[in-house]
């Protein structure tokens, strides 16, 4: 069959377990959120701020879904750590590319786990004098809630369960999943 002919799961349907959060619940979600933001932010124009790569596909269809004229810049960090738990410590694999002083800035994240990176950006963000700062995160997980960062709007609250699709991967795979979902445990570590 061609490609197109793998279908919705881009022929990673096998490695997945358990689907979270299908592809309607997401876009019905985002649409939501959406509606939530332009009416906040009537009148204002709002800079949205994309953390790489996780939150690319969050940010491509939050953007069409919120009615109100947007800017787009991305950010890319990396967080010292193993690969599964973060340590607060951050590094800036790339800077915005403009100055967002005075502007209205959104952050928007694919996820919030422990939250310290998060925290970090924050801070990191709100040194440069922007109108507001407030953060939109599709996902959070329970752990969030120890660390105290202000999050304006989540999209959902999951289980500590680590999840693939939307965005979010695992060594690099799975971001092009239209939906949200477990693997396999065989996925791991070969
Ligand atoms: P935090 O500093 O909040 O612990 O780390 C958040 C980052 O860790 C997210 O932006 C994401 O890159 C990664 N992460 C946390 N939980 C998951 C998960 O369940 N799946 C994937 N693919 N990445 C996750
Ligand atoms: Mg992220
Ligand atoms: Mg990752």
């Amino acid at each position: 069959s061609t490609p197109a002919g793998l279908g919705p799961d881009h022929g990673y349907g096998p490695d997945i377990h358990h689907v979270l959060l299908s592809e309607e619940q997401i876009q019905a979600k985002i649409v939501e959120l959406a509606d939530q933001v332009a009416r906040d932010y009537a009148g204002r124009e709002v800079l949205l701020v994309g953390v790489l790569k996780g939150a690319v596909l969050f940010m491509s269809d939050f953007a069409r879904a919120l009615r109100l004229p947007t800017q787009m810049e991305f950010m890319a960090v990396s967080s010292y750590g193993s690969s599964t738990s973060s340590s607060g410590v951050v590094r800036i694999l790339k800077d915005l590319d403009r100055d967002i002083s005075d502007r209205h800035v959104l952050v928007l994240e694919d996820i919030i786990d422990s939250g310290l990176t998060l925290s970090w950006l924050l801070k990191n963000l709100g040194s440069r004098r922007p109108a507001s700062l407030e953060v939109c995160a599709l996902l959070r997980k329970p752990d969030a809630i120890k660390v105290e960062v202000p999050v304006r709007y989540v999209g959902f609250d999951i289980p500590n369960e680590f999840v693939v699709g939307y965005g979010l991967d695992y060594a690099e795979r799975y971001r092009d999943l239209p939906y949200i979902g477990t693997l396999k445990p065989e996925v791991y570590g070969d």
